[in-house]
């Protein structure tokens, strides 16, 4: 006979019982982002079980109170540790299997991008999940998901095709296009407005590539405009299994930014993945400091490289636009990518067309341009958070008035109101959250003051709501 799973008692941390130490581990432990919240649940419940996360929901009735989810823990923000809620962590929840036949597998939400594509890799399979190794894939599936290739393989979350989740009235339901399918609507792109907790993804693989290549040129800082100039005259007709991404960063030992244009290509044959890359070294602009060209790499590879850009252990700040198609885009960026406020910090812009051009599935996610830009600045010293908060606030302000929206997943609501569905689809998700949820009972977007609750976000950009005021 199977052991029964432990009592929910047995895996509740309360603030009112537990030591401090054992509190804060449970509160903020997992959260990546070390600039951490004061922001304090009423009990963690650790989660091994579906049946544990029934049990938290029904607790939550019971107390009169909200929940919260964490999976990965990768919120910049620490969304899941809200005032007065239980939080429930899903880390210990732990499940990944595939059916063969299809190359659908099945997950829970904390597993990483890393454990799936070491689970899979060896089934000769890929999921193009995040590009940093220990997101969950929870937090990121809901709010769309920028994988690998994005840009020509689509969103992430356009894989999914079921789920099961708890109701903020404690029912275990499945979700998929034949039934309960406005939340499956809702899963692909209402990031943390989800308004029921995921237990479980099905998720469509893909067959993994045996050449992985890349190849990157970097110019100093001076030369930012003709480096960016360039790749945006050549990004939405390159190559379909290629991924094209600029950095400005401090690499080691530079004692100024630099500019890299990165590209990776996934492809099954050394031929052809020269033959990918050869367009970018034949037309790139001479002067480069450093560059390579075709290097063999690996997701292995990659996500070690994601995982030194983006250390553990730092304080983050990030924020993100989408650049409208029109706009000047190396002019609008220009000081984002020349003025960084720490050597560890970096900006981004990742090339986003031909997919943004494409009429996307009927799904929640709805917000997309050609360029998607994001900041992620990253220090040490708490002395240096004001600086570095500001530095990004300023940026943004200036940026904001030329871009579309943002993406949710690199978006803090409590610093910047923007919009992150189209007009339609936005109005549509706020009311299946009323229908869903109608007591909110699970906490949803986290907003100034924590008090967007049933309403949900407005979706609207800062100055639209500044300029009524
Ligand atoms: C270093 C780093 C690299 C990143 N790289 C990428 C990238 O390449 N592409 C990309 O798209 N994003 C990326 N992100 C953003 C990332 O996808 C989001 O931060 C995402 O929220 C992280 O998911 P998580 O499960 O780890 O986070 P968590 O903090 O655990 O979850 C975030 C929130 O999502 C909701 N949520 C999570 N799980 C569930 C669930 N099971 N049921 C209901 N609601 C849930 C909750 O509101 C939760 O508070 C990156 C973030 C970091 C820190």
């Amino acid at each position: 006979m199977a052991d029964s799973p432990p009592t929910l008692d047995s895996l509740i941390v309360w603030r009112s019982d537990a030591n401090t130490e054992a509190y804060e581990k449970a509160r903020v432990d997992r959260v990546f982002n070390q600039r951490r919240p004061k922001r304090f649940p009423i009990a963690v419940v650790e989660a091994i079980h579906e049946s544990h996360v029934v049990d938290a929901v029904r607790l939550a009735i019971e107390r009169n109170c909200r929940v919260s989810v964490r999976s990965g823990g990768h919120s910049w923000a620490a969304w899941s540790v809200r005032d007065d809620a239980i939080l429930i962590d899903l880390g210990k929840l732990q499940e990944i299997s595939l059916d063969e036949k299809t190359g659908i597998v099945k997950v829970s939400p904390s597993t990483t991008g890393r454990m799936l594509n070491g689970f899979l890799s060896e089934k000769g399979l890929m999921f193009a999940g995040g590009h940093c190794p220990d997101v969950g894939v929870g937090g990121f599936l809901l709010q769309g998901g920028m994988g690998w290739n994005c840009k020509n393989w689509g969103w992430a979350c356009e894989n999914v095709v079921a789920i099961d989740v708890v109701t903020g009235d404690g029912r275990l339901l499945h979700c998929d296009a034949n039934q309960n399918s406005e939340l499956l609507w809702a899963a692909r792109g209402a990031g943390p407005g989800f308004p029921a907790i995921v237990t479980r993804f099905y998720i469509q693989t893909r067959r993994c590539y045996s050449h992985m290549r890349s190849s990157a040129y970097t110019y100093q800082k001076s030369e930012y405009h003709k480096a960016m100039n360039w790749i945006l005259g050549i990004t939405a007709e390159y190559d379909d299994d290629t991924e094209i991404v600029v950095v400005g960063s401090y690499p080691p030992g530079s004692p100024d930014i630099c500019i890299t244009v990165l590209l990776v290509t996934f492809k099954n044959s050394e031929e052809e993945a020269r033959k990918a890359l050869q367009e970018a070294e034949d037309s790139h602009p001479p002067g480069t400091v450093n560059k390579w060209f075709c290097n063999p790499t690996s997701l292995k590879q990659e996500y070690e490289d994601q995982a030194a850009a983006n250390p553990s252990g730092y304080r983050y700040c990030a924020d993100n636009a989408y650049i409208s198609n029109d706009a000047d885009v190396a002019e609008t960026l220009q000081a984002a990518f020349t003025t960084l406020p720490h050597r560890k910090s970096f900006t981004l812009w990742y090339s986003m067309a031909p997919v943004s051009r494409r009429k996307l599935p009927d799904m929640a996610l709805s917000m997309q341009t050609d360029h998607y830009f994001a900041l992620y600045t990253i220090w040490e010293d708490e002395k240096d958070d004001e600086r570095c908060q500001n530095w990004v606030r300023d940026i943004m302000k200036d940026v904001e008035t030329r871009s579309e929206g943002a993406y949710l997943g690199d978006s803090d609501f409590q610093t910047r109101r923007t919009r992150f569905w189209g007009e339609e689809e936005g109005k549509k998700l706020m009311r299946l959250r009323r229908d869903w949820d109608p007591l909110a009972r699970i906490c949803g977007y986290l907003d100034v003051g924590d008090k967007s609750g049933l309403n949900g976000l407005e979706n609207v950009h800062e100055w639209q709501v500044v300029a009524k005021i």
